[in-house]
């Protein structure tokens, strides 16, 4: 079964400029804004510009040009915000997929957290 993508998602219309954002980093394929909720002082949302719904989609189907542009445009972000081991107190990088991932937004993004102490990983259910 392939990847079904819907291209009226939030950041669809981010990346199609039809909706504003705070950017941090654009890359060739990358784009990093912050996140209109934040939940850290440092809490930036990274996104492939391809149409990709999930880390999982992403990893399988992405170029690897996309891929390398990815990783590293996560990196860098980690370092513009002062979160990177470099110099920071370390960040929480999530990717949430799919409902049990409780997943709001179907475009790839990951979270950067960083900023403040961050608790454990899950809360206990
Ligand atoms: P997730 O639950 O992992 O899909 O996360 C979606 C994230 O997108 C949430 O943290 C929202 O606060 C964030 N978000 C929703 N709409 C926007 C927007 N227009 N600009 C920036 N962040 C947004």
């Amino acid at each position: 079964m392939s990847y079904a993508y819907d291209d009226q998602n939030i950041f669809a219309k981010i990346l199609r400029g039809e909706i504003p954002n705070t950017t941090v980093l654009e890359t060739d394929h990358s784009l990093a804004f912050r996140d209109l909720y934040p939940q850290a002082p440092t809490h930036v949302l990274v996104i492939p510009k391809g149409a990709y719904v999930s880390y999982d989609h992403f990893a399988s189907e992405a170029s690897e040009a996309e891929i390398v542009d990815y990783t590293r445009a996560i990196a860098e972000v980690c370092r513009l915000e002062g979160v990177a081991l470099t110099a920071g107190d370390g960040f929480r990088l999530i990717s949430n997929a799919g409902s049990n991932g409780v997943q709001d937004v179907p475009h790839l993004h990951v979270h950067i957290l960083g900023g403040r102490p961050l608790g454990r990983m899950l809360a206990k259910a």
